[in-house]
């Protein structure tokens, strides 16, 4: 079953300097939210039907005009700044009952403009280019960024409660915590923070106090413009893969996957030491990318350790052996292909093993530094018999292969799949030292690794006592019991909740239930 990509909806963002010109404002995404929550992001979201009726001086582009608007108008609902001429006569209080007039929908961004007059002048915005989420998410955006100046004497804060930690930071300490995983960071933020952190440097010829109004004279601001939009029309607003940390990238790969996921998380772990996870994908055309950036690697006497497979299903294998060759026939290098014997058992005559991992021992590894960090490997039964998680227990990262994912559901289908051994897998996951992200094989990463392996394992808990009530009552076939207890699903997905009925049956069999 192979599903469509979601279309990007159209979005702004606004990266936002503070007065001294050398730091920008960050914030982090509450992390109850469905898209990148507990991620680190600028002021931004959705553009609005209404933005259209703001007017902006100094703008002949419409199209231009309405993703300003969308951009002045998500910071002033975010992070409570007012990005318009005119504003410095209004109060706090006064911006505080505008905020509310504008959050309750009392009024438009438009009316409330207008009624206060006060205006947004194109000038005082730099269009830095855009940046699209990429397919392998659910939920997509087409963002579009602008550089602005914080006017003076407003103190961006934390104006909704969708963000929160909302702070003024150099772009080199945000970096920093991005390396040493402190944070996690999408790609266009990341990307902008890197080319922020070359050149907005609070050097001699620092932008000190720049005037409001007069910023468009400012050659610097031009300047790092410039390179912020070569940046995003390089990639034509493209995003390959995600770099989690300064030693981890994820690259989604095209597989035939279980809706709603349409990708497999491919992770290369590690730099001049490293090893690649689930290149998994059957399509040459997404082979040849990820192929591009490893080479990449090896080009850099990075040097790969092992192939691994995380476990035998259909999306987590297929482009290991053809990675093999490559990098056998273009630099004539020998790397093993790994997994748990169990996988290698089931996958035989299909993939050839030279390596078996059975959980406990570790990789040495080592960053683009040399600096050199374990791996740990980790048997985690339950979903399939020989899965494999690993754990970065330096950084608390841990990569829940299909344990636990980003978005959609773990399927527990017998014989392979086995509920108890499950829920022991998550138990003994929740528990790891210093956990804090992680990261499964189908969407984004997750950055309360311990909470949500809490909320699987209470889902499951749940899901089993309604179950056990349903056989009490008297259902006594899997599809009776889906029908009255996956009441939050449709029935084209029956099939695959019977499998997990019977998982969790077969479980309280085991545990003398029924
Ligand atoms: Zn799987």
């Amino acid at each position: 079953m192979n599903q469509k990509s979601a279309i990007p909806k159209d979005a702004s963002a606004v990266i936002l300097l503070n007065q001294s010109g050398d730091r920008i404002l960050w914030a982090q995404r509450n992390p109850q939210l469905a898209f990148l929550g507990g991620y680190h992001a600028f002021p931004g979201g959705k553009l609005e039907a209404t933005d259209r009726l703001v007017k902006i001086k100094n703008c002949t582009d419409e199209d231009l005009a309405q993703f300003i608007a969308c951009a002045v108008r998500e910071a002033f609902e975010e992070v409570g700044v007012l990005l318009v001429r005119g504003g410095e006569k209004l109060t706090k209080g006064q911006r505080a009952s505008l905020h509310d007039d504008l959050i309750s929908g009392r009024m438009t961004f438009a009316e409330i403009l207008e009624h206060w007059n006060l205006w947004i002048d194109a000038t005082d915005f730099f269009y830095t280019g855009f940046w699209t989420t990429p397919k392998f998410s659910p939920v997509r955006f087409k963002t579009r960024f602008f550089l602005a100046l914080c006017p003076p004497k407003q103190e961006p804060h934390a104006a909704i409660s969708e963000l929160q930690n909302v702070e003024f930071i150099r772009p080199n300490d945000a970096l920093n915590e991005w390396k040493n995983s402190k944070v996690l960071i999408a790609p266009p933020v990341l990307l902008s923070l890197k080319t922020l952190a070359e050149n907005l440097t609070a050097d001699e010829s620092g932008f000190t106090q720049i005037k409001y109004d007069s910023k468009i004279k400012d050659q610097r601001l031009k300047n790092i413009t410039k390179k912020l939009l070569e940046n995003s029309q390089a990639a034509d607003g493209q995003i390959r893969y995600m770099e989690l940390n300064s030693r981890v990238t994820c690259f989604p790969l095209k597989t035939e996957t279980l809706p709603p996921a349409t990708h497999t998380s491919c992770f290369i772990v590690g730099r001049k030491k490293f090893i690649v996870i689930d290149a998994a994908s059957t399509d040459d055309a997404e082979r040849n990318v990820l192929h591009a950036l490893i080479d990449s690697f090896i080009e850099k006497e990075f040097a790969c350790q092992a192939i691994i497979t995380t476990h035998l299903h259909r999306d987590h294998f297929g482009g290991e052996t053809v990675l093999q060759k490559h990098l056998q026939d273009k630099f004539g290098l020998s790397i093993p292909i790994a997994a748990h014997r169990l996988t290698a058992e089931s996958l035989a005559g299909k993939v050839e093993f030279q390596k078996f991992i059975a959980g406990g021992e570790a990789f040495d590894l080592e960053d683009e530094n040399g600096a050199d960090f374990q791996l740990q490997t980790l048997h985690t039964p339950g979903h399939a018999r020989g899965l494999l998680a690993f754990y970065d227990a330096e950084f608390g990262f841990l990569f829940s292969g299909d344990n636990v994912i980003g978005s959609g559901s773990v399927v527990i289908a017998p014989p392979e799949g086995n509920m108890k051994d499950y829920l022991n897998s998550l138990e003994r996951l929740k528990n790891l030292p210093n956990l804090r992200f992680l990261c499964g094989s189908h969407g984004a990463a997750v950055s309360d690794a311990k909470g949500k392996i809490e909320s699987y394992i209470a889902h499951r808990l749940e899901r089993e006592r309604k179950i056990l009530k349903a056989f009490v009552n008297g259902a006594k076939t899997a599809r009776e019991i889906v029908e009255q207890v996956y009441t939050d699903i449709s029935p084209a997905l029956y099939e695959l909740a019977e499998k997990s009925v019977a998982a969790h049956l077969e479980k309280l069999y085991e545990e003398e239930k029924i």
